[in-house]
């Protein structure tokens, strides 16, 4: 450009100089009503601010002030990981699938994988797709580690990354939430042994925590289901939202939190010795009674909780048995302690051949199974012990049996935890009744032991040239989640109330006479001010009506506003106002620099 051009467009030189954006110059497709098809308060103010746009289900386009909101979440993220000692490194999204069908989770992982179908796939090849969609990054970093790594000296390692998941989920939702496609930070840790692999968990723990205040996010970190693995190192970060698609369960006197897939109550006292036998085993005809309602009622009456409720269930293909007491819901995620990859109910036609009795009538008393033989076990919640003498199918349609001692008559495979824990039940430490809420996962951190190692091979040598598997933990932060769950958090009415350090900028400058020479100079010297302090700012020239600029302006809902313009500009003053505030201040020209860097870098400060 030259010096003409400048001299004649008051502004542009200092333009030149800084890195404010103009709302003219970007672009923000604000939208006054919300799209039908968005449910949820979050999933509308992405829509309506302009942040993200859908391109089908589950997938969607960040605009650009989205993607500022994405850079600075990954950035924060990014900060944290580097402080705990994390290496970022960057891993294909694309995956040989012999990577999966080589790693431990195959058969479980391969329904939420996008498969992608090579050129020549068919022509006398493998059935199997020669490609997926990484879901995660266990089965590309362990052989990677495997080859690379083989001496103690070069543990432990943690290595992370920031990109794009592939998940065929069954029901996308609520926009980012959900998504087919999604950013993840996914990080994994290599250790020597268990002790150093607690450090590294602890120290991801503490990543995550810094990382989500920062964020301005509410989180609690609970604890979390960890499949057969046992032990309290599995984590999730929650962000309690009546929207989420998780369940916590909670003491506040104790300080207990737990996800219900995990959750245990103290509803069966550790002590309880078995119930003595109430009576003769009794069989009676039943006839038409399928259900622990209609054995409660008339003529029967047998409570619920003296029944006892047995589920058929197939596992990896063979089926086992679930008893619970008939008052109580399986939990079925408390099956994974079981080891088994694949589990789900049995059909009634599976469960006929080997109980002889249609579901209704079954149970486990002792000799009453049809082809006990076939089945891969039979496992009992603690709770059934409560019932001590109660009622079961007799594995004869239309039969039940009476006076069923736990001891004596049931056949049992081993006693476990697998029953729903209901609110109001006592906390096992404090005794304090349990809470539930509804909550968003935005993280999990978890101890993975040497599942992946021992399957590839991950091994390293110690000083005495000994052998062992690496042992390994996983962390995960669903950073487009997290955006999502911040907008959840932190709105009202009006818009989003963006929280200081992921704003997309933090500073809005809202010029009323954009075609007024001396409006549009102190709008660049107020935009001076904040960017000097170390805001990021946005002006917003449009020629649009002030109530228009008001109302998108709490819609994108920067933190800080700054307006320029009409009768204030004449008196010598403009005004200062907070998103997360109702007051407005009126401030003089002569104190805008003074007012403006010592409000952003207060602003930093407490973020
Ligand atoms: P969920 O139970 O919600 O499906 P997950 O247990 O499958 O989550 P992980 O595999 O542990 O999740 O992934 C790590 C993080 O990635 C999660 O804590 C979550 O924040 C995010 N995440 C997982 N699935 C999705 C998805 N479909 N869309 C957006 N974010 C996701
Ligand atoms: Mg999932």
């Amino acid at each position: 450009t030259s010096a003409t051009n400048i001299s004649c467009e008051p502004g542009r030189e200092q333009l030149a100089r800084v890195h404010m954006k103009y709302w003219s110059q970007t672009f923000i497709p604000t939208l006054k009503e919300s799209p039908a098809d968005a449910e949820i308060a979050s999933h509308k103010l992405l829509l309506r601010a302009g942040l993200v746009r859908k391109l089908g289900g589950g997938l969607y386009t960040y605009m650009p002030a989205g993607l500022r909101v994405v850079q600075k979440i990954s950035q924060l993220c990014r900060e944290e990981m580097d402080r705990e000692g994390a290496i970022e490194l960057a891993m294909p999204f694309i995956h040989p699938v012999e990577n999966w069908v080589d790693g431990p989770r195959w058969s479980a992982a391969r329904e939420i994988m996008y498969r992608v179908d090579h050129a020549g796939a068919g022509k006398g090849r493998a059935k199997e797709p020669e490609y997926v969609l990484g879901p995660t990054h266990e089965e590309v970093i362990t052989p990677l580690v495997k080859t690379e790594i083989t001496s103690y000296r070069d543990l432990p390692k943690n290595f992370y990354q920031i990109g794009t998941k592939f998940r065929n989920e069954i029901r996308p939702r609520y926009g980012l939430m959900r998504a087919r496609e999604f950013i993840m930070k996914d990080a994994y840790s290599f250790d020597v042994n268990d002790e150093a692999a607690i450090v590294s968990y602890n120290k991801m723990k503490r990543a995550y925590t810094a990382f989500f205040t920062r964020c301005g996010l509410k989180t609690i970190a609970v604890e979390a289901d960890t499949g057969v693995m046992g032990g309290s190192f599995s984590h999730e970060f929650m962000v309690p939202a009546p929207v989420g698609d998780d369940d916590i369960v909670y003491c506040d006197a104790s300080g207990y939190s737990a996800n219900r897939e995990k959750a245990t109550s103290g509803i069966v006292p550790k002590d309880l010795a078995d119930a003595a036998a109430a009576g003769v085993l009794e069989e009676f005809a039943t006839p038409g009674i399928v259900t622990i309602a209609a054995l409660a009622g008339a003529p029967y009456s047998v409570a619920p909780d003296q029944q006892f409720k047995t589920l058929v269930y197939m596992g990896d293909g063979k089926p086992f048995l679930v008893v619970l007491r008939g008052c109580d819901e399986l939990e079925e995620a408390k099956l994974g302690a079981l080891g088994f990859q694949l589990w789900r109910a049995a059909t009634p036609e599976e469960i006929e051949p080997v109980m002889g009795a249609k579901p209704g009538s079954l149970g486990t008393v002792r000799g009453t199974i049809k082809n006990p033989g076939a089945l891969a076990g039979i496992f009992a919640d603690h709770a059934i012990r409560l019932v001590g003498n109660g009622t079961t199918g007799a594995n004869q349609d239309g039969f039940h049996l009476r006076n069923v001692n736990v001891a004596r008559d049931l056949e049992l495979t081993k006693f476990g935890d697998f029953r729903r824990v209901r609110e109001g039940e006592p906390d096992p430490k404090s005794g304090q009744p349990l809470k539930i809420a509804r909550a968003i996962e935005v993280g999990h951190v978890f101890k993975l032991g040497t599942k992946y190692s021992e399957k590839f091979g991950a091994v390293y040598t110690d000083d005495q040239k000994q052998s062992h598997p690496m042992v390994m933990g996983c962390y995960g932060i669903g950073i487009s989640r997290t955006l999502q769950a911040v907008v959840e958090q932190s709105n009202d009415a009006d818009g989003i109330i963006w929280p200081w350090q992921v704003a997309p900028w933090q500073v809005l400058v809202v010029n009323l006479d954009p075609a007024d020479a001396a409006a549009t100079e102190l709008c660049l010297k107020l935009a001076q001010a904040a960017e000097s302090a170390g805001a990021d700012v946005l002006i917003d020239d449009r020629a649009e009506r002030p109530g228009v600029k008001f109302k998108d302006a709490d819609l994108i809902g920067l933190p800080l506003r700054l307006t320029v313009g009409g009768r204030g500009l004449k008196e010598g003053i403009f005004e200062f106002k907070w998103r997360a505030s109702k007051e407005v201040r009126k401030v003089a020209i002569a104190e805008a620099e003074g007012t403006i860097m010592a409000a952003v870098k207060e602003a930093a400060r407490q973020a």
